[in-house]
């Protein structure tokens, strides 16, 4: 009898909090924006070399164009997302501080596109350059440019994980990507393990997402050549279960050791969405040019995930949906564990933006954050089995040597130990500032 590739059941996994399953726009259909006045499209929306334009102003693009390249490997290109004309290449600062030199494109309002076709993939090397293309970038984090990802040089990969967990409170765009888009998602996935040689894979999902589930299932299960090598692993509704070195030891059971990456244990990780859109690009060949973000949180009057054109403003997205402008305590990018709080709304949706978060000024407000009483519940939740009370006092010290001691570098500042403190320490800021120290103690050192 052939020997299964799987465990039966996902490996155990060390913390993790129970967060209240706010997902209200779950089973709500995705919505399209109309296209805005203009958009504002960064020559960096990854992490690597930024683009040059190569566009200027004056000049007329259709949605699919490419206005933005580079020649180093480590880049992706940008596309125009709307018909238009280009009026401006200036410096924006965008929602984390970086300034990048910006293509802004007045809208025709017609959304016509380049000529497109199917692209023709038949082997690794295809792929890559299709996936390149595409403008692809880690959909659901930090935009890491995917054709990097799919080629890690001489490690060896035997197993790819498509990462549908969507752990954070409120976030639905990946569950609706499964569901609306299902055979887009499979077809992805049997593509890149074919190209790639790769002979397992997980999809994996959190059991409170059962639909997502259950269509991914149906596919896999009717796939004469793969459903012994394709498993959709219904994973614990934990938080961060969607982190990457979670994700990868819950299905494997293996350790991404500290300073390495997935691929030095053999894995690949692919965010659901991405796998989809690559798929949707070799079927069509047009790139990458729009997203899905769910908009929730307290102040938003009409909550459901919205279809918009790349480089849309923050508050044109809000006036679409409708806020409550009077109560608005926050605007977030991403969910409210891991987000990153907007202090304008003036600002362009990247292609790594699954989500804004609009909190009234009662959610956001944080309790009172009183001494340490040693109960210890946030080392039992750290997934990293760190010491963040350990971790704050040496940051206060301003202790490198303790941190390093103390691994502060593997913190994924996923906020769980914040989330459990009864004293509501600000550990995830500490976490942060403590990994700062560190960075700067490395570049003193050069
Ligand atoms: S934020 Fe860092 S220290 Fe806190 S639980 Fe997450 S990984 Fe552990
Ligand atoms: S959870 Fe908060 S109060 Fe408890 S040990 Fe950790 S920092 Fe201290």
């Amino acid at each position: 009898m052939k020997k299964s590739l799987f465990s039966e059941k996902p490996y155990r996994t060390d913390g993790g909090v129970s967060l209240p399953h706010l997902k209200e726009t779950a089973l709500s259909p995705t919505v399209k924006m109309p296209p805005p006045a203009y958009v504002r499209l960064p020559m960096q929306m990854h992490i690597g070399a930024p683009c040059a334009p190569c566009v200027k102003v004056g000049d007329k693009v259709l949605v699919g164009q490419k206005i933005g390249d580079s020649e180093k490997p480590f880049s992706v290109p940008i596309h125009a997302s709307v018909s238009g004309e280009v009026t401006d290449i200036a410096p924006l600062r965008l929602a984390g501080g970086a300034v990048v030199e910006t293509v802004v494109i007045a809208s025709d309002g017609e959304m016509r596109q380049i000529e497109h076709s199917p692209i023709s993939v038949e082997n690794e090397e295809e792929l890559i350059r299709a996936v390149r293309e595409c403008g692809l970038v880690g959909l659901g984090g930090a935009g890491f440019p995917t054709h990097i990802k799919l080629r890690p040089g001489d490690k060896k990969i035997d197993t790819l994980l498509i990462n549908g967990a969507e752990c954070e409170p409120y976030l639905t765009s990946d569950n609706r990507e499964i569901l609306e888009n299902s055979w887009d998602v499979m077809s992805g996935v049997y593509l890149v393990k074919k190209m790639l040689g790769i002979h397992r894979v997980f999809i994996c999902i959190e059991k409170n997402k059962p639909r997502a589930i259950e269509v991914l299932r149906k596919i896999a299960d009717s796939s004469v050549d793969y459903n012994d090598e394709v498993r959709v692993l219904p994973l614990p509704t934990s938080y961060p279960q969607g982190a990457e070195k979670v994700l990868i030891k819950s299905a494997t059971g293996r350790e991404v050791p500290e300073g390495k990456l997935p691929a030095d244990v053999g894995c690949i990780v692919m965010n659901i969405t991405s796998i989809s859109v690559l798929s949707r690009y070799i079927k069509t060949g047009m790139p990458l040019v729009s997203k899905r973000l769910t908009v929730e949180g307290g102040a938003v009057k009409n909550k459901q995930n919205v279809i918009v054109p790349l480089g849309t403003s923050v508050s044109d997205l809000l006036a679409f949906v409708g806020v409550s402008d009077e109560d608005v305590g926050k605007v977030m990018f991403g969910g409210p564990m891991m987000g990153v709080a907007l202090e304008s709304t003036d600002v362009p949706i990247l292609k790594n933006n699954n989500g804004v978060v609009v909190l009234t000024r009662k959610e956001a407000t944080l309790g009172k954050t009183t001494a340490c009483i040693h109960c210890g519940r946030c080392v039992s939740v750290c997934p990293m089995r760190l010491f963040p009370l350990r971790l704050e006092k040496a940051t206060e010290r301003k202790d490198t040597e303790a941190l390093e001691r103390l691994s502060q570098m593997t913190c994924m500042e996923c906020g769980s130990c914040a989330y459990a403190c009864p004293a509501k320490r600000p550990l995830v800021q500490s976490m942060r500032l403590g990994k700062a120290l560190l960075r700067e103690k490395n570049a003193k050192k050069g």
